[in-house]
């Protein structure tokens, strides 16, 4: 393909991408494909000559969509939302096309300024104080390895990525049993190792880590010799939404002169609606915070947004800089790449960028304000329904719901079927977890382009579904 060959499929493109969304209804949300069945479908060899781009089109068309889940269709209730706006997938399209390599402020200058202006609107529209300097990962599990690596190097004087930590205490860093498994890899990955990433009790309604209790931790940590390095405290866990009394650990933090990371990978674009700040206030004490545009906003992935209270101690762990990557001349610039770990990166700010101008802060607060009202509808429709029970309350968009009937003795097995028979009907798509080491359905609110009876039709589809 040449570039006169793409202005003609890139029209096409356009079209068959409106036509796709516009069709989204009409498709059943989770694959519906057995595993195998794409993968056979596919030449086991690679061509040796070139072959027409309408061949392509159709195998695309017909062997890869049907294997698709529809992760933009308006009732995808499942998991957290990957938002896609019209307007970020054209920002794409764009960064696609001019395909530059951001690692570097001189490799694109534009790039790296607009980054700096849109994580400072973030940072506005999420009312973190300006201390806060943003920029973009690309993903919430890399900005909370940043953040594990940073706090490694701040307890160990810098000395870790040189000396590695053979002959050190044991590092301890706490955390409840409610954060994300991005977490578990962080500690993995910065070597100080699963045993040491110490879970603290939860307790309450929001399911928040007990204060009390990780104090006493730290103290027995230090007691035993061991080296707390810092704490991370979650706003929206990924099973339940659980959210940390973010003020009660910054008290222990700042007691205890830890560093702490504030995962928010999911709520945290729900701040942009000030009455929710509510759930992470204290937050702007924290070292650093992560959250993921990608995931609710609408920006498409990928897109996370990592604000620190002072970029040099992530610099300092990570920047390095051989002669090939020095920028001569070039004073009072920033070079991201020197703020994550991988050293290439892609212009993710355009798409954040479009997004903010294109909605406007509150066209997208009209569209979380709405996604937690409709949640909050269903849950109460049906908690009012019979054999249905809320396990989880929403918190903002998110809760957990099991269907437990007299005379059925396996409610795990019960549910799991449920979730089953939900999503091989196709109309919506929703996932089970574990609360107290029961199987739950959880259900989130929160496509893009979903409607109040897209939320409503998700009350049918379970009712009948459970119905004998
Ligand atoms: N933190 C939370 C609370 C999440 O729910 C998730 C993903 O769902 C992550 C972190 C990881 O996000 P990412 O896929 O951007 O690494």
């Amino acid at each position: 393909m040449n570039w006169e060959d793409f202005r003609h499929w890139g029209r096409r493109a356009a079209d068959w991408a409106a036509d796709y969304h516009a069709g989204l209804r009409n498709r059943p949300v989770r694959a519906q494909v057995s595993p195998g069945a794409v993968l056979s479908a596919l030449p086991s060899t690679p061509p040796e000559s070139a072959e027409a781009m309408q061949a392509i089109f159709d195998d695309f068309e017909q062997t890869i969509m049907p294997g698709m889940t529809h992760w933009q269709h308006p009732r995808f209730f499942a998991y957290f939302p990957a938002n896609a706006a019209p307007v970020s997938v054209l920002a794409e399209y764009f960064v696609s096309a001019i395909a530059a390599q951001c690692m570097l402020w001189q490799t694109s200058p534009a790039a790296t300024e607009l980054e700096t202006r849109v994580c400072d609107w973030m940072r506005q529209a999420v009312g973190l104080p300006d201390g806060f300097t943003g920029v973009i990962q690309d993903s919430a599990s890399s900005a909370t390895l940043c953040a594990v690596l940073t706090m490694r190097e701040r307890a160990l004087a810098w000395q870790g990525n040189k000396a590695g930590l053979a002959g050190q205490p044991q590092m301890r860093v706490y955390c409840s049993a409610e954060v994300h498994t991005s977490i578990d890899r962080a500690i993995w990955i910065a070597g100080i190792g699963e045993d040491n990433l110490i879970r603290i009790p939860t307790q309450g309604p929001n399911r928040a880590m007990d204060a009390t209790a990780l104090r006493a931790a730290i103290a027995a940590d230090r007691a035993a010799g061991h080296l707390p390095a810092g704490i991370i405290a979650c706003t929206g866990g990924t099973s339940a939404g659980a959210s940390d009394d973010i003020a009660a650990v910054m008290d222990v933090a700042e007691a205890e002169g830890l560093y702490i990371h504030v995962d928010a990978a999911w709520a945290g674009s729900a701040m942009i609606c000030p009455e929710f700040r509510t759930l992470w206030a204290g937050v702007e004490r924290a070292d650093s915070v992560v959250l993921n545009p990608h995931k609710w906003l609408g920006a498409q992935f990928d897109c996370t947004t990592h604000f620190l209270r002072d970029p040099e101690d992530l610099v300092r762990t990570l920047a390095i800089q051989p002669e090939y990557l020095k920028t001569h001349g070039a004073d009072g610039i920033v070079n991201y790449s020197e703020w994550s770990v991988p050293l290439g990166r892609r212009f993710r700010a355009l798409k954040l960028w479009f997004l903010i101008r294109a909605h406007g802060l509150e066209g997208l607060r009209e569209m979380i304000r709405n996604h937690v009202t409709w949640a909050q509808d269903l849950a109460a429709r049906l908690d009012d329904t019979a054999n249905f029970e809320i396990v989880t309350a929403p918190m903002l968009s998110l809760f957990t719901f099991r269907h437990a009937p007299a005379g059925v003795h396996d409610l795990d097995a019960h549910n799991q079927d449920l979730v089953n028979r939900i999503n091989t009907d196709g109309r919506i798509y929703l996932t089970q977890t574990r609360i107290d080491g029961n199987l739950v359905i959880r259900f989130q609110a929160g496509a893009f382009t979903a409607t109040a009876e897209d939320v409503a039709m998700a009350y049918d589809v379970i009712t009948e579904l459970a119905a004998p």
